[in-house]
């Protein structure tokens, strides 16, 4: 509990200088200096550096004093500093992650990161972590910007001393504009996302408008032209391990048509990135789409993509079923067993890439299922969840703000589930709900998840009494978080690599 005690050190004449208040586990030696992470009474958050090389603090702004023979230096956790930060500490600045497991832990608050690496260090597998995490959308509602989401998530893994590397994934791409902002902050990991341009009618055109609708694409844009489309997909069978997938003219045209014009974005997309990033991967994403990802389409997408020239590291189909935030997987769990295992294998025959699992939070019964079809190569993505979590700190030190918290989720229910899908009832949610009933909101679906769409309005409303209560309950805040995550992270340890 906080304040931390200091461990013990070598260098005790300087240490006994220290204030109380240290992080202990944020204690690291690199490239000649020493650095932690302080925090004072007041709540206040300071990077210390001791070194006997003052080009070192140079780099940061702060105060400098001499202790001993070396000296110290006091910095504010800035955005300058933290980047300073990543360049003296390397493995904090995001880098691509490649085939290993990984899971991205989205972090609305920017406090979340030091309970994430509690849950990767008590499962102890070798599952890559991308704590910088947040879609455009989110950053807008919640008023954060690329940059802070990477700085706050330097300065959470610094604090609970993550030293392994880190990606960073700018999520849900789908303007121009997007790739700018993200690529300039320092992303590592863009999930290029072209729903906009995805033609849902082509799901259940008859043959003709399908025809019609292949027939109008921008075939030059594709650096194509349709006998070539079809002499590369009709008729084509992919062998897969334990099956084989035929290619059949209907099904190729209708994938076409319905991601044609989104393949020309996704490539805008992605050489915009190549003209503006360096040292980054890419993920494809199409979940949030209307209807499952055939395996026919996926096929055509992975295929016309690599023509093209993307190279992806993960592909993120819409999987059958419903995948709602904050909630257990809703749908056949057999059939989706087997979507998986197709998914998988045409990833293995195509790529490899990995399985992206969006919306992947609380979707206990389907972890087992997708590290093992994927053998591991598999990207677990979860966003809200860890918001939801900390809403557990809320209701359990000040019932009457979480009420307060509920009633305005409420009201701004119809504005906040834009873009979302979501089955609860919030006519199921009593209105003035006793102390005991808000211990359990963020346990009942109808509740959870109009909490967990409601941050925008809920953090514009009351964020400083919020930030307040979390930065009293620090601690307790970053086990909630992290024993929620040791569930999520447990049932792919065994495939990791
Ligand atoms: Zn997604």
């Amino acid at each position: 509990m906080w304040p931390h005690p200091l461990p013990p050190a070598s260098d005790a004449t300087s240490l006994s200088q220290v204030d109380d208040g240290a992080y202990p586990q944020s204690r690291v030696t690199h490239g000649g200096a020493t650095y932690w992470l302080e925090r004072s009474a007041d709540g206040v958050k300071r990077l210390v550096a001791e070194t006997d090389d003052p080009s070192i603090t140079d780099r940061f702004h702060g105060a400098v004093e001499t202790v001993g023979d070396k000296v110290r230096l006091r910095a504010e956790t800035s955005a300058h500093n933290a980047e300073a930060l990543r360049a003296a500490l390397p493995w904090l600045t995001p880098a691509p992650i490649g085939l290993h497991t990984s899971a991205g832990f989205g972090d609305r608050l920017g406090l979340a990161t030091p309970g994430h690496v509690r849950a990767l260090k008590a499962v102890r597998a070798p599952i890559r972590p991308v704590f910088a995490q947040q879609s455009i959308r989110e950053m807008g509602r919640c008023h954060r910007t690329p940059r802070t989401v990477l700085d706050d998530a330097t300065w959470g893994a610094f604090q609970a001393g993550w030293t392994g590397p880190v990606g960073g994934d700018a999520d849900h791409l789908e303007e121009l504009a997007d790739i700018d902002r993200t690529a300039a902050a320092g992303f590592a990991f863009f999930t290029l996302d072209p729903k906009a341009e995805v033609d849902p009618e082509a799901e259940h055109a008859d043959p003709d408008t399908v025809a019609a609708k292949v027939a109008a694409l921008d075939w030059a844009a594709l650096e194509t032209d349709l006998p070539s489309f079809r002499r590369r997909y009709v008729g084509r069978r992919i062998n897969l391990e334990h099956d084989a997938l035929e290619l059949d003219e209907g099904s190729v045209l209708r994938a076409m048509a319905k991601y044609g014009r989104a393949l020309v974005h996704a490539m805008a997309l992605y050489r915009r990135l190549q003209e503006k990033a360096t040292g980054y991967e890419v993920e494809f994403a199409v979940d949030e789409t209307d209807y499952p990802t055939k395996p026919v389409e996926h096929a055509v997408l992975a295929g016309e993509l690599k023509r093209l020239g993307m190279d992806f590291v993960s592909f993120a189909p819409r999987y059958v079923g419903r995948f709602e935030k904050g909630v257990e997987y809703i749908g056949d769990l057999d059939e989706l067993k087997r979507d998986f295992e197709i998914h998988a294998a045409l990833a293995r025959a195509l790529g490899p890439y990995k399985l992206s699992l969006h919306s992947g939070s609380d979707k206990y019964s389907t972890y087992p299922l997708i590290a093992e079809a994927t053998k591991g190569a598999v990207h677990l993505k979860t966003a809200g969840t860890s918001w939801a979590e900390a809403l557990r700190v809320i209701a359990r030190h000040d019932p009457d703000l979480m009420r307060a918290i509920l009633a305005l989720a409420l009201d701004s229910f119809e504005a906040n589930r834009k873009s979302y899908h979501l089955s609860c009832d919030p006519a199921k949610i009593p209105a003035d709900p006793s102390d005991e009933i808000v211990a359990r909101l963020l346990d009942v679906v109808d509740s959870r998840q109009v909490l967990h769409v409601g941050y925008g309005a809920i953090l514009d409303e009351f964020g400083p009494q919020m930030y307040a209560l979390w930065n009293d309950h620090e601690e307790e805040h970053h086990d909630i978080v992290a024993g929620h995550f040791v569930k999520h992270l447990e049932p792919f340890a065994r495939h990791a690599h």
